[in-house]
C-alpha cells in the first residue's frame, strides 16, 4: 500500500481517496492476506479514516499454550488531526494532557494506510486468547507431573483406606 500525500487529497474528488486491498503486511504475520477497504477524506483540520479488514492470525492459547487460528475482522474509523508537531521544548516541564494522546499528522505529511491497518488489527487481537472456551489447559494430572509408580503407591494407600471406610458398618 502506497503512502498517501495529505495535501494531494485536497485535489481529489470529494477530497477523498478510497481503495480496496488484499496483501500481506510486513509488520504482522498473518495466515491469509489482509483484505478490506480503506477511505481517507481530508476535512480541512483533520483526516477522516474509515476502513475494514479481514484476515486470519495464529495465536497461542493462554491456558494450554497450543497454537490456534483466529479470524480477525474489523470495521474502524478514526479522526486524525492535522497540525504541525510542536518544536521540542527543553527544560520546560512536560505536561501530558488528553490532546497529546490523540493521533495527529503534519498537514503536509504522509498518511501510511498499512500502518493504520496494522494498528487497528493489533487492537482487534483478543486480550484473552483461548483455543476453545472450554479449554482445560495444560494437563496437570499427578501421573504426568511425577510420572508413574511413586504416585501409584501413594494413591494405593488412599484407595485401601477408602475401601475400609466403605466396608465399615454405617453408624447406627
Ligand atoms: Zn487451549
Amino acid at each position: 500500500m502506497d503512502a498517501i500525500s495529505i495535501p494531494q487529497l485536497l485535489k481529489m474528488a470529494e477530497q477523498r481517496q478510497a481503495f480496496e486491498f488484499r496483501e500481506h503486511l510486513a509488520s504482522l504475520e498473518t495466515l491469509t492476506p489482509v483484505q478490506g477497504h480503506l477511505s481517507v477524506r481530508h476535512c480541512g483540520g483533520y483526516l477522516e479514516v474509515t476502513g475494514s479488514a479481514d484476515t486470519i492470525v495464529t495465536l497461542a492459547c493462554h491456558r494450554c499454550l497450543q497454537h490456534y487460528n483466529h479470524r480477525l475482522q474489523l470495521d474502524a474509523s478514526e479522526l486524525i488531526w492535522l497540525e504541525e508537531p510542536e518544536p521540542p521544548t527543553f527544560g520546560a516541564e512536560v505536561e501530558v494532557d488528553y490532546d497529546d494522546l490523540v493521533e495527529t499528522l503534519p498537514p503536509n505529511g504522509l498518511f501510511h494506510p498499512d500502518n493504520w491497518i496494522y494498528q487497528q488489527l493489533c487492537l482487534a487481537i483478543p486480550h484473552r486468547q483461548l483455543c476453545d472456551r472450554n479449554c482445560s489447559g495444560i494437563d496437570l494430572s499427578p501421573e504426568i507431573i511425577t510420572g508413574g509408580d511413586d504416585v501409584d503407591r501413594r494413591w494405593a494407600g488412599l484407595a485401601a483406606l477408602k475401601q475400609q471406610l466403605g466396608e465399615a458398618d454405617p453408624p447406627r
